[in-house]
């Protein structure tokens, strides 16, 4: 199974569209090579930083792939918030690999790689660069996000509610780190979760405080991420919320508002664009931005149909993919690219192969009897009756969906939605259509009619 490209400059363009003016960028790892062949999904680090320098907060999402609510919430952090004093810095997505298999850990549990990581283990350079990264002198408090096992209680109830249940919970090493800023753990997770318990979708779901003692009485926990913080002296907190809780909008609203406090306590200020409530947090979730192809393609995954097939892409491979939403992934599986949001798959493009190369900067499209409006490839036009591509020499128009016997090239054809086939459209509603350029046997781009009443 190989893994195709994935986009590295994803962040500037989220944070564009959600407004905000903070410096941000992207890692993009130190083993480039092998992350522009696309054959290793490697996470990304956001920085959000304020004008005004207070804490820096760094928050881990994605450890494990199997537990969503720990990284669609900091996947909303590194596109929805804007930090105004302070700093947030956010991995959205560190076990890549796993997330998009929805899987704990494809080559083990990376949560327990942080004593030792063998070299020729593929989680290496993941894990040593996120060491890294929480050890910079800037960072002064580390969250790493899970969505774990059940309901965590004080006493035996039963297999889901008991002692060592990990759900619903704010995990700390121990309770104090001396002179250290931010080392009275205890206390912070404490006023987190009697702050968490003002919000509660159920009552069963209050959290708790739960302390490993990893020193002395947890020698599995002494490998994870938290306790490698801990013994370099930055403060560090697990944030469970629980895997027995259905609905994702409840466990990111969850995670979300914790993270908020800790930014309170820190003396982090930001800025949100959503409203903090299940119906707000449903709404950014549904939000999976587009999917740029090589410059010349561009895709609304938001009612993308589940396959496209003969979307022109190069024959030699090199296409590049890139994705608004931080979680946004392509892996090529056999002759077809699975497109991915966190552990969602949204679509599967089936490729149709072109070489040679085409240049068309802008196209005139004539739209409900007004004359020429022109649009780079990629665009996407509205159109309420009929379209009219205007005639560029050498360039043929193919109107996916639309065919009339004999003619190869449809520009200058008037092409209404009635002469359209439903199913050839982009999205399921049945909406949006491609209109494709070619030059020869080369492809020059597409741009997107989108009909609407
Ligand atoms: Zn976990």
């Amino acid at each position: 199974m190989g893994i195709a490209r994935l986009a590295l400059c994803i962040c500037v363009v989220a944070c564009a569209a959600c407004g905000a003016d903070n410096t941000v960028q992207v890692w993009q790892g130190q083993e480039i090579d092998k992350h522009e062949t696309g054959e290793f999904l490697r996470f990304n680090l956001y920085k959000l930083n304020g004008a005004e320098k207070t804490s820096t907060l760094l928050v881990i999402g994605g450890v494990h792939g199997d537990e969503p609510g720990g990284y669609f919430a900091p996947a909303l952090l590194a596109t929805h918030y804007k930090i105004t004093k302070g700093a947030l810095w956010v991995v959205p997505n560190l076990n890549f690999e796993s997330i998009v298999l929805t899987r704990r850990g494809l080559y083990g549990d990376m949560n327990r790689k942080f004593a030792s990581v063998r070299a020729d283990d593929p989680d290496y350079l993941s894990v040593n660069t996120v060491k890294e990264i929480a050890l910079d002198p800037e960072v002064d408090l580390v969250m790493n996000l899970h969505d774990g096992h059940g309901f965590y209680r004080e006493r035996w109830e039963n297999t889901i509610f008991n002692p060592k249940a990990w759900g619903q919970t704010l995990v700390i090493d121990q309770k104090k780190l001396s002179d250290v800023k931010f080392g009275n753990m205890d206390e912070i997770a404490k006023r987190v979760v009697d702050k968490l318990s003002v919000h509660m979708a159920s009552d069963h779901h209050y959290f708790r405080v739960k302390n490993t003692e990893t020193r002395y009485k947890d020698e599995e926990m002494q490998r994870s991420l938290t306790y490698f913080a801990i013994t370099n002296l930055k403060p560090a907190f697990g944030q469970e919320t629980s895997k027995n809780i259905d609905a994702l909008a409840i466990k990111v609203e969850y995670h979300l508002r914790s993270i908020e406090e800790f930014m309170h306590i820190m003396g982090i200020e930001f800025e949100r664009d959503f409203e903090l409530s299940y119906e707000g947090v449903q709404q950014v979730l549904n939000d999976y931005g587009t999917l740029k192809i090589n410059d010349r393609i561009n895709f609304s995954l938001l009612d993308l149909r589940s396959i496209l097939r003969f979307v022109p892409l190069h024959a030699d491979g090199s296409d590049r993919f890139i994705f608004d939403h931080p979680l946004g992934a392509v892996k090529k599986i056999g002759d077809r690219y699975d497109v991915f949001i966190g552990n969602k798959r949204i679509s599967a493009l089936y490729p149709q192969a072109f070489d040679g190369d085409c240049t068309l900067p802008q196209v005139s499209v004539s739209i409900d009897d007004q004359n020429g409006s022109l649009f780079s490839m990629g665009e996407t036009f509205n159109v309420k009756k009929h379209f009219v591509i205007e005639p560029i020499d050498g360039i043929r128009a193919n109107v996916i969906g639309f065919s009339v016997d004999g003619v190869e090239n449809e520009t200058g054809m008037a092409i209404a939605k009635s002469r359209l086939i439903p199913r050839f459209s982009e999205n399921v509603r049945g909406s949006i259509y491609r209109v494709e350029f070619y030059k020869d046997n080369s492809f020059c781009g597409m741009i997107n009619a989108s009909f609407t009443k």
